[in-house]
């Protein structure tokens, strides 16, 4: 998905609270707008111009659904207007009340928008709507100024509009940035511990059950000692590249300086087995030689109800009997898997 529609979506995430109230400060008013004459006011077009803002309303709260809640927020400002123009039509006195609440609604709903094209859109159907109910009788020879006025609305508007949309544009990607920094190993690019740790815990708490791996580089010092500490560093980076490359994998991480971690989602002890077996095989030859490296693995299972740290410390103890049974093996409950 592009940024912009990731940090839009944020936006919304950000907005929806105060939309959502503002929006029913409206309703609210629409509402005793009506009661103040019910007599006059009570008509068919009203009560469906009533029970469309509520209905849009609250699809508007609760839609989980990106482009819809951008669409409703317009229809939403659209309706609001054609009601109140058509209360003000139908009550000559009101009419000077026109301006002044056009003015109010496309001002107000400035903020209310992700995007400033959706807001500019709004605002030129507001003053379309709104535009029959004013008294231009009212304002003869003054002409002049209804335009400063609604020209004028319409520039704070979009000025508002614009740059606070920039700078919570600016602010999300910076946070986002970030976000990103946290959560990556420096050396490797792919999750740091905590990062991994959250994935993790996550997980259980989607109730989800699979296999974690812990996986260390065998006789990764003395590879430092023999050839260097920069190519040390590159075989880190040809084990993070296995990990990311090799297909299967739920989450992948550093969880410490040669120690990575892989999650598997599932139940499939095979399935499990194969992708380990797998992954060994490919970090075996991501080297050229004389550099070429190995790996031991230790396997535990894990359901919605495990113990996080129980699972890091069976997957610890089978990859220290990998160790101890001659390095570059793959150990589950105490047993070696595989040839
Ligand atoms: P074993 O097979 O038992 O795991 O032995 P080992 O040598 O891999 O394990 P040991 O714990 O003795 O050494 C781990 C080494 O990893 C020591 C440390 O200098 C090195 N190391 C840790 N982080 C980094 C890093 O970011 N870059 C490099 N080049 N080396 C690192
Ligand atoms: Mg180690
Ligand atoms: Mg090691």
């Amino acid at each position: 998905m592009p940024v912009i529609f990731k940090i839009r979506s944020r936006m919304r995430t950000l907005l929806s609270p105060a939309v959502t109230k503002i929006e029913l400060v409206g309703l609210v008013a629409w509402i005793v707008v009506l009661l103040i004459d019910p007599m006059t006011t009570l008509d068919l077009p009203n009560i469906t111009v009533t029970i469309t803002l509520l209905l849009v309303w609250n699809i508007h709260c609760k839609t989980a659904y990106f482009w819809v809640w951008r669409v409703l927020g317009g229809v939403y400002i659209f309706l609001l207007s054609l009601g109140f123009g058509h209360v003000i039509a139908a009550h000559i006195e009101l009419r000077i009340f026109a301006l002044p609440l056009a003015v109010i609604i496309v001002v107000s709903s400035a903020i209310l928008f992700v995007a400033v094209q959706d807001y500019l859109l709004s605002a030129v159907l507001v003053w379309a709507v709104m535009w029959p109910s004013l008294d231009l009788g009212l304002y003869s020879g003054l002409g002049i100024y209804l335009g400063i006025f609604s020209i004028a609305s319409m520039f704070i508007g979009v000025t508002l509009s614009f740059t606070y949309l920039r700078s919570m544009r600016s602010i999300l990607l910076k946070e986002s940035e970030f976000r990103a920094l946290a959560e990556t190993d420096f050396l490797t690019s792919i999750l740091n511990r905590r990062a991994f740790m959250d994935t993790f815990q996550r997980s259980l708490a989607e109730g989800r059950s699979g296999y974690f791996i812990m996986l260390d580089i065998d006789s990764f010092k003395q590879k430092n000692d023999q050839y260097g500490h920069d190519i040390g560093d590159k075989i880190l980076c040809a084990m993070a590249s296995c990990l990311k490359l090799t297909p299967g994998s739920h989450s992948v991480g550093r969880i410490g300086g040669e120690e990575f971690g892989v999650l598997l989602l599932g139940d499939d002890d095979a399935v499990a087995h194969e992708y380990a077996m797998h992954l060994l095989a490919n970090i075996r030859c991501s080297v050229l030689p004389p550099h070429q490296y190995t790996c031991s693995a230790g396997i535990a299972q894990f359901s919605a109800i495990s113990d996080m740290s129980a699972v890091l410390k069976c997957a610890d103890i089978n990859m220290y009997k990998a160790k101890h049974d001659g390095k570059d093996r793959v150990f589950q409950n105490g047993k070696r898997i595989g040839p």
